[in-house]
């Protein structure tokens, strides 16, 4: 899965959810950025490029500093 890290909070620019072939970047109103669900996201790879902030990395290549938000994203669509 690719994952959404630190530089996406209150940035929120979005243009990924917009690449997205299968939808499944999300966040809402009391979330302060985007995140990708690790059950849906097919590895394309489309998002990362479209990112003002460069804040998606493929989960094995997250750097250290931020690996802390494999979890974070994976928490917003456990329920
Ligand atoms: Fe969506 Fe592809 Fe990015 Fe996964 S890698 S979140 S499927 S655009």
């Amino acid at each position: 899965t690719y994952v959404i890290t630190e530089p996406c909070i209150a940035t929120k620019e979005a243009s990924c959810v917009e690449v997205c072939p299968v939808d499944c970047i999300h966040s809402d109103d009391a979330a302060q950025q985007y995140f990708i669900d690790p059950g849906q996201c097919i590895d394309c790879g489309a998002c990362v490029s479209t990112c003002p902030v460069e804040a998606i990395y493929a989960d094995y290549d997250v750097p250290p500093a931020q690996e802390r938000f494999i979890a974070v994203n994976a928490k917003f669509f456990a329920s």
